[in-house]
């Protein structure tokens, strides 16, 4: 970790034009460091959109009637490793809407045995929101390696205005906590650019980050979805994106070993924001897999774009910027492999 201060963060974010590409050059010569111009790939399924929150922003939120549900069975989960296997990727997240019954608890289990019986070799990050201590240790056990649970925003105060009084702060820092202690690779992340947040805020995520020790990590601009309750005054859509790198090299400056993903709400704001994300220091990239008859289904804001594309084509994306796409590799977390090493 590099030693990093709340005002040496906030010259990052309001950074723009030739100090921000400065900025983009430090972030990238940090991780060049750590593991010369390679990004890895995750192939990602999206498996149910039931849940049981109503998180303000939320397009599957429970109590958005307009969306249709669907759930996908172990069998077509496992066609979907194939096909992830196939593209050279060993590397899959798989993410739901969040339940916490005994047959949702059971099923992953089931899921989990199911891929590792056939790719051994795959690792496999879940994101299926808060659970129990017990259940984080079951899941580690059936196979999953890697848990993300994105905190959303580090300010406690925005955290409850997104989310219902049912949902607390302190539960979802805990469950991070937990996660680390069953063993996990740990990833979290933050929504940018949401209505009420300051630039303090967005600095004190980094902090967080940084003092949660985190492994991995996925943040990307907030994009509103019709059918939430979420309004309020928007930054425009220009400046969340700037505002978007400039936290992904903020926090490869401070984290120079962790994962840190280009997600796909980059992609939906501006065409080629992957990319962006990547010269400002992101490492990660998470093409789509989920079955096309499911993808319109799990929106989680709108305008996520449907296509499923190939890993070569990301191969010759990456390659244009002097990047190299790791087929074949797991892409663990070199934080993680140092956090274990002084175990
Ligand atoms: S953000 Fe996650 S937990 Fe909240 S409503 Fe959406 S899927 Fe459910």
């Amino acid at each position: 970790m590099t030693s990093i201060s709340r005002n040496e963060i906030a010259d990052i974010l309001k950074s723009r034009g030739q100090e921000q590409e400065e900025f983009f050059q430090r972030a990238r010569d940090a991780y060049r460091e750590v593991d010369p111009g390679s990004v890895y790939l995750r192939g990602l399924l999206e498996i149910s959109n039931i849940c049981v929150n109503d998180c303000l922003y939320c397009g599957i939120r429970k109590s958005n009637s307009s969306m249709e549900r669907y759930d996908t069975s172990v069998v077509e989960i496992i066609e979907v490793a194939a096909n992830v296997w196939n593209c050279g990727i060993r590397s899959m997240v798989i993410q739901s809407g969040e339940r916490r019954d005994k047959n949702f608890t059971e099923f992953i289990e089931d899921m989990l045995k199911g891929i590792k019986a056939v790719y051994p070799e795959m690792a496999i990050t879940l994101s299926l929101g808060e659970q129990s201590p017990e259940v984080y240790r079951r899941f580690f056990e059936a196979g999953a390696g890697r848990y993300l649970l994105r905190i959303e925003t580090s300010s406690k105060k925005l955290y409850e205005k997104i989310h219902p009084e049912e949902m607390s702060y302190e539960n979802r820092v805990r469950c991070l906590e937990s996660l680390r202690e069953a063993g996990y690779q740990v990833g979290t992340g933050v929504m940018i650019g949401l209505p009420g947040q300051r630039a303090e805020d967005l600095a004190d995520d980094i902090l967080f980050f940084r003092n949660m020790d985190i492994d991995m990590c996925g943040m990307g601009p907030f994009i509103p979805h019709g059918h939430t309750p979420m309004g309020g005054a928007l930054i425009d859509e220009q400046e969340r994106l700037a505002l978007s790198l400039n936290m992904i090299s903020a926090l490869r400056i401070a984290m120079p070993f962790i994962n840190i993903a280009a997600t796909t709400a980059l992609e939906t704001i501006s065409p080629g924001g992957r990319k962006l994300g990547v010269l400002a220091g992101a490492n990660v990239i998470m093409p789509q897999f989920s079955p096309e008859k499911n993808r319109g289904n799990y929106k989680l804001y709108e305008g996520k774009p449907e296509r499923c594309p190939l890993s070569s084509d990301i191969v010759e994306e990456m390659r244009s910027i002097g990047m190299e796409v790791r087929l074949e590799s797991t892409g663990t977390s070199a934080h993680y492999k140092r956090r274990k090493s002084c175990q």
